[in-house]
Formats: structure tokens, sequence, C-alpha cells
């Protein structure tokens, strides 16, 4: 029987999933490195989610029946790949679970922005009632520019689309017409984005290509009415440029969801009113948690032939 060891919090359902094609499982979700070194050759299977760090050592006490290392959720920095491809370890990650969660962090990102939510709300409990000051817009009618079109910018554009904007996309793989088809969306170059979006959202990975890809001559083609949303990484944006755009008025506000440094302690960026920042919390609902635990389960299942 093949026996599986649940290192971090995975939920029931993904422990049933697991348990009813005949899987082993125990669950130790606060397990110590110690403890998982000293078990770890017992068991077929690992899943993580970012707390356990699964290294090299912990790979070679477990090898050879160590065959799988799953990782609910996206960043797989506390798995030792190269110690996995050297010794035959199949590593397992869940990047598809927080698109819908992302995009909609997105969406409240721009409602927040047009319509002055975070500051109205520090006012109020203040004892203000700034009813006339800082009048909204709505974003039915707005352009939003998407810079990325993989999962999370298409779920963006549905959702966009819905809410009544026209959507416009950037990037460097072909997107199938299909795909432009069902999310309205019209592809054009970075510069189209950046001179004619109200709303520009970032969504590409952070590469050798992506770093500083908003840098201060492409902030400065935005419009001084415009709104950047960042909740891919920090570093996509060069910050320093970013706080002259928005305390020189290039641009109109911004949404950080990520910084080049979490978290952002000192940034010029803080001390700033037209911004709203969030801890990095894209994937932190309980339904993107809760589905990275169960596409986790399934893609261990289809490993093995199981489902
Ligand atoms: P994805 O791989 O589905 O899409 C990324 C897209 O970016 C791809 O279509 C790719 O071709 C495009 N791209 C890559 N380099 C580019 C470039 N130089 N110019 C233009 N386009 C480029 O990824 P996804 O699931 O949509 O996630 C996007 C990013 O969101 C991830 O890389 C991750 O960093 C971030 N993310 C953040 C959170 C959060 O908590 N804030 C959660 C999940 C993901």
């Amino acid at each position: 029987m093949l026996r599986a060891l649940v290192c971090d919090p995975i939920g029931e359902k993904a422990v049933e999933m697991l348990t009813s094609a005949g899987i082993h499982v125990d669950s130790k979700p606060a397990i110590t490195a110690e403890e998982l070194e000293r078990s770890v050759a017992s068991y077929n299977i690992l899943l993580v989610r970012g707390r356990t760090k699964v290294t090299a050592r912990v790979i070679e006490l477990g090898s050879p029946n160590l065959k799988i290392v799953g990782r609910a959720g996206v960043g797989l920095d506390n798995i030792d790949l190269e110690a996995a491809a050297r010794h035959g370890v199949k590593v397992l990650n869940t990047p598809e679970a927080p698109t819908n969660a992302v995009a909609e962090l997105v969406i409240g990102m721009m409602i927040c922005l047009a319509r002055n939510i975070p500051a109205a709300d520090r006012v109020v409990r203040s004892g203000g009632w700034p009813k006339h000051a800082g009048m909204g817009l709505e974003l039915a009618g707005k352009t939003l520019g998407v810079v990325g079109f993989g999962r999370i910018g298409r779920r963006v554009a549905e959702i966009a689309h819905a809410i009544g904007m026209t959507v416009q996309a950037y990037d460097i793989i072909e997107i199938p017409t299909q795909v432009l088809e069902k999310t309205r969306t019209k592809l054009v170059d970075l510069e189209t984005i950046l001179k004619t979006s109200d709303f520009i959202t970032l969504h590409v990975p952070l590469t050798k290509e992506t770093y500083h890809m908003l840098d201060a001559p492409k902030l400065r083609m935005m419009r001084p009415t415009s709104y950047l949303i960042n909740v891919s990484r920090g570093a996509v944006v060069d910050e320093e440029a970013l706080y002259d755009a928005l305390a020189q008025g290039w641009i109109a506000g911004a949404g950080l969801d990520v910084f080049e440094h979490e978290p952002p302690t000192g940034s010029k960026l803080l001390s700033l009113d037209n911004v709203v920042l969030t801890p990095h919390i894209g994937a932190q609902t309980r339904e993107a948690q809760e589905a990275a635990a169960t596409m986790l389960a399934g893609k261990i299942l289809d490993e093995l032939g199981l489902r």
C-alpha cells in the first residue's frame, strides 16, 4: 500500500481523495524538520504547503521509497528541485488554484481606487463625513490593459468585461483566437496598453525580461488619470520610479499586493495616499487554499494512474 505523509495543513477533502484511492495517509501538519528526516523513509508521497522544507537531505533519506513531493500552492522555493530530479522524485504543484482569488483581488483594488474606499473608511473612523470630497469614477466604460494574458490575466478580463470594461492585453506568446473571443479581448502592444488604458494590471511572472518592466520611461507613457495594479511580483515594477509617478502625478494611483522586498518596511510608497496596499494576499481565500489541496490530490492520483 502506498503511504503519504501530510506535513502542512492540507484539509480533509484532499486527504479523503487520497484515502479513497487506497493510499494510507498520515497527517502531521506541524511536523518538525527532525521528525520529517526520521520518518520520511517510510513514505512514498509527501504533501506540503510553504512551511515544510523538503531539503536535499530529506529527499536523500526518503530515497528510494519517496516518489512524489506535492506542494499545495505555487512557489517551490521550499523544495530542493535539483535533489528531487537527481533521485527521480516527481514534484507537483498547483499554480492554477489561486487564479480566481487573484483576479477578484484585482477587481477589488480597481474599485477601491476608483471610489477611494480605503481613504473614505479612514476619514469616517476619525469622525469625518467626506461625502463630497474626492468624487469617484465608475469602471464601466473604462479601458483595462492586461499585461501578461495567462490564467489570471484572462480571468480578470472575463470579470472586467462583465462590469462593462473594454479589455486589451499584451503578451509575448501567441494567444489563441478562441481565448481572445471568449474573453472579448483585443491584443495590442505594450506601448498601446500604457498610453490608452485607464487601468493597467500586471500578470507576468518575474523573469530577467520582466524585472523592472515598468520603469520610469514606461510609467511616463501612462495617462495622469490612469491606475496601475500589481499583484504579480514586486520587482516587475521599479518602485523608485513608481513612487515618483504617484507623487508627481504621472499616474493617478496604484494598487499593490506585492513588493520587491516584503514586507516593504520603510518604503516611500507607504507615505502616499493614492495607493492601496495589501500584504501579498492574492491567493489568500478559503476557496483557493482548498482548491490548492484538492487539485494537488488529483494530480497525485493522476501521476500514480489512480484516477
Ligand atoms: P501564467 O503563466 O498563466 O501567465 C503569465 C503570462 O505572462 C503568460 O501568458 C506569459 O506568456 C506572459 N509573459 C511572460 N513574460 C512576459 C513578458 N515579458 N511580457 C508579456 N507577457 C509575458 O501565470 P498566472 O497564473 O496568470 O500568474 C501570473 C503571475 O501572478 C505569477 O507569475 C505570479 O508571480 C503571480 N501570482 C501572484 C499571486 C499573489 O498572491 N499576489 C498569486 C498567484 C500568482
